[in-house]
């Protein structure tokens, strides 16, 4: 039995073996990074301020063949929710004033200095995107006016939080209504009122500092509205559900103006249909009221085995991963860089329990491998501790675990990467296992962009995910055994061919693995290849969400390329 582990200790199977548990931990991320293999937890790692990339690429990469703001205008003139709009022209820049000293926040326009900032997105594939206007609404009354102003002159609009979307599709040629101004996290007993602009690093210090939690994904700068309202999977989701399964409210401003509360009680249909439906389809939110969990110490480990035993580790870890107890949330991912070396395969996970009983499950999926992992690591911590080495902050402290344009001791950075993604509800087959043994290994003979990599990342299921029934929310994938990302980045920057036959290789890649998976995806990873996105996002879901939208927004004043 293995001595109990505390904070910053290393441990080994049979015993302490190493220290510098975090530094170990930022290797991999780095790692990751350097390979881009990027994956729900090191996609976003943050960077060193030396790293070269972020926040200074020019347009979005060549080679971006798709994604890119929702230019769609809203129908000029038209009425939504009842509430009819008068159309009265293009706006001039006397509109752009008038609504700037009607909005408590910042309204920033093209040419003014901060607007080069004020644009940008979270990936800077997007960079070449020039919105009109980009409103920090710092109330539903901002949104609102936001939103009139917007449909009275034509514009396109589009909610942004985080800035995450895949597809770039939270900014637009038109009005972005930015919900950054209406952050923040109180705690009251078991709920949690957190404004919508909340960004996860600090929705989780928030929650921390009150002693709860509620599960969340893994990237620091990603915002809570679009992460709810499209499901939420992180590193806890197995033990309390998907992020979106712990709302027990929200406040959001609909295409009429109207602000509205969307609960089991009233709005029920906005209610259903915004636990999974996906950001910037029924209205700009405002605020959210969680059910919370306590939290207290989490288990942390990272586990690696040689390349040459990566067939093993796959069915060991699909055999183990979706049926272990709730407590236990794993992760396994593989990942390559073009131009050769060697692949890298990796579990990674927590646990919410004691050291021993971390210990005794994993001696489980050891024994599923047939082989003990060449580098183990195991570390108890507190829950915010995990969250920033989940964060690939773990050295930082919170306000460090930004980037430098939302804090001033920000040192995360920005970073270009292309997502797809699977739901698997079958084990692979051992056919399967070879595609994607093949699938990773093909990357090493692509000719990559600068700081080229890429994998995927599997992430365990079952649990309190798969408990509640597939239509009970928007979120359909409830029988899933596990989800896959298929991700590869490159520096910001770099050469577009590279990009290019990367992002050729992801495709290839997802299609090869076409008879094994599921054919649904995630609408989080958003994905504007995918032609039968209704059907992958949504499934049997979709047919009362259009119900919804029509209800709410019959006037599609929300719209993009995938909008409901
Ligand atoms: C690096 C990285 C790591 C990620 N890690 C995880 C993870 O661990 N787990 C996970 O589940 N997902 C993860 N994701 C996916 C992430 O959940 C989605 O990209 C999510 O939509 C991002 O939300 P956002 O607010 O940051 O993005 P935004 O781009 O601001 O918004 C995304 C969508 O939501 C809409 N939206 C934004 N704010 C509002 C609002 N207030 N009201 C209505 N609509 C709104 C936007 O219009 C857009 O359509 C990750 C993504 C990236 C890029």
């Amino acid at each position: 039995m293995p001595q109990a582990a505390g904070h910053g200790e290393d441990h080994g199977r049979t015993g302490p073996t190493r220290r510098a548990a975090i530094p170990q931990r930022r290797a991999f991320l780095r790692f990751a990074a350097a390979a881009g293999g990027a994956t729900l937890l090191s996609s976003c790692t943050g960077s060193d301020a030396s790293h070269s990339g972020g926040g200074t690429a020019t347009g979005p990469a060549a080679g971006t063949t798709t994604g890119g703001a929702n230019g769609a205008a809203p129908s000029a003139g038209a009425s939504a929710g009842g509430n009819p709009v008068a159309y009265s022209g293009p706006a001039r820049p006397a509109d752009w004033a008038a609504v700037a000293r009607d909005l408590s926040g910042p309204l920033v326009r093209p040419g003014e200095g901060d607007y080069a900032t004020a644009k940008l997105l979270f990936d800077p594939r997007f960079d070449g995107l020039h919105p009109a206007g980009i409103a920090y609404c710092a109330s539903p009354h901002d949104v609102a006016t936001s939103l009139a102003f917007a449909r009275r002159h034509g514009l396109p609009v589009a909610a942004r939080c985080g800035g995450h979307s895949y597809a770039g599709w939270s900014s637009t040629s038109g009005l972005i209504v930015d919900v950054t101004r209406m952050a923040g996290v109180s705690v009251s007993g078991g709920t949690a009122v957190v404004g919508a602009g909340t960004r996860l690093i600090d929705f989780y210090s928030g929650l921390a500092a009150s002693g709860r939690g509620v599960p969340g994904g893994s990237c620091p700068t990603v915002g809570i509205a679009g992460l709810t309202l499209g499901g939420g999977v992180g590193v806890v989701s197995r033990a309390y559900g998907l992020t979106s399964d712990n709302v027990l409210s929200m406040q959001i401003v609909t295409a009429d103006g109207q602000v509205r509360t969307a609960s089991p009680s009233r709005n029920p249909d906005l209610y259903w249909a915004c636990r999974g439906g996906g950001g910037g389809n029924f209205g700009v939110v405002t605020s959210f009221t969680f059910r919370t969990h306590p939290v207290g110490e989490i288990i942390l480990f990272f586990l690696s085995w040689p390349w040459s035993q990566a067939g093993r580790v796959i069915a060991g870890w699909q055999s183990w991963a979706p049926h272990a107890p709730d407590a236990l949330w794993s992760n396994l991912h593989l990942a390559a860089a073009p131009g050769g070396g060697t692949p890298s395969i990796e579990v990674g996970g927590t646990y919410l329990g004691s050291v021993g009983g971390a210990y005794a499950e994993l001696e489980k999926l050891y024994a599923a491998v047939g082989s003990d992992p060449s580098s183990p690591y195991l570390e108890s911590t507190t829950w915010l501790h995990a969250m920033l080495v989940e964060a690939g902050c773990a050295p930082w402290t919170v306000a460090e675990c930004h980037l430098p344009t939302q804090n001033p001791a920000g040192r995360f950075m920005r970073a270009s990467e292309y997502a797809k993604s699977d739901f698997f509800t079958r084990p692979l087959s051992s056919s399967g296992i070879g595609t994607l043994l093949s699938g990773v290994e093909n990357l090493q003979l692509v000719a990559g962009a600068p700081g080229g990599g890429g994998g995927i990342a599997f992430d365990a299921m079952g649990g309190a995910v798969n408990r509640v029934a597939p239509g009970a929310t928007a979120y359909v994938h409830r029988n899933a055994l596990f989800q896959a990302q298929y991700t590869t980045g490159w520096t910001p920057g770099a050469a577009s061919a590279g990009v290019a036959n990367q992002r050729a290789w992801q495709r290839s890649f997802w299609r090869s693995m076409r008879p094994y998976a599921s054919g649904q995806a995630y609408q989080n990873y958003i994905d504007p290849d995918l032609t039968n996105w209704r059907q992958a996002y949504y499934g049997a879901n979709y047919a009362r969400l259009k119900r919804v939208k029509a209800a709410h927004d019959p006037d599609r004043v929300f719209t993009f390329p995938q909008a409901i």
